[in-house]
């Protein structure tokens, strides 16, 4: 098997309840959750550290100047980067990472980590979303309104991605893609070394 882990990277239109997917994963099977930096104004209850790294926008673009990030992007009204080191480090130590950004962030990872798993996580159907995103209260009708438009661009780059999941029970979704990350793995196009030396070990023998 590959030593280093995988980059997972799972996005989904605003409201498709792919953050309360990605932190069961995280609960029940132990993947490592890149934390990512935003200059968005925090949400009742986030916490700095804990759902992003909040940043000013002097401090995000900083972080770009030095090479901080791997990806980085402008969503809506603020910006938001994957931090270079911890993804880097938890890959080199086997673990695999999971990604939780929108599709401009997973177009750059992927040609960055062309083995990089790319899934796409969405609700039934467009009005559930909107109904979704308002009955969640942190948003004004403004911003609502801006990322239903955004979800509409997003979902032209939808062919690029790996795996489409439908958000409809948030159990089985997650189910649903543990198991791809897990058959994923075992592609046979994702363990080319393994095969490489297990054939060379039965030569040997
Ligand atoms: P929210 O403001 O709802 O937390 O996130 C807005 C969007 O930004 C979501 O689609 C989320 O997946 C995406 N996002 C969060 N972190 C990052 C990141 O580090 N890079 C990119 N490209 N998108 C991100």
């Amino acid at each position: 098997m590959n030593k280093d882990g995988f980059l997972i990277v799972i996005s989904g239109f605003s409201g498709a309840g792919k953050g309360t997917v990605v932190k069961k994963l995280v609960e029940e099977y132990g993947y490592s959750l890149s934390i990512s930096a935003t200059t968005r104004a925090p949400r009742e209850g986030e916490e700095n550290g804990r759902e992003y790294y909040f940043k000013t926008v002097a401090e995000f673009q900083n972080l770009i100047d030095y090479n901080g990030f791997i990806e980085w992007a402008q969503y809506v009204d603020n910006y938001y980067g994957t931090p270079r080191k911890f993804v880097e480090q938890e890959m080199k130590e086997g673990r695999d990472v999971i990604l939780e950004i929108e599709v401009q962030g997973a177009m750059n990872v992927k040609k960055q980590y062309p083995n990089a798993l790319l899934i796409f996580v969405t609700a039934p159907d467009a009005n559930s979303l909107k109904e979704r995103l308002a009955g969640r209260g942190t948003e004004s009708e403004e911003i609502i309104n801006k990322r239903m438009k955004r979800a509409a661009q997003e979902s032209e780059d939808i062919d690029a991605y790996d795996y489409i999941v439908i958000n409809d029970d948030v159990e089985e979704c997650v189910k649903t893609i543990h198991s791809i990350i897990v058959s994923n793995k075992c592609l046979r196009g994702n363990n080319l070394e393994f095969i490489d030396t297990i054939k060379g070990e039965l030569k040997a023998l």
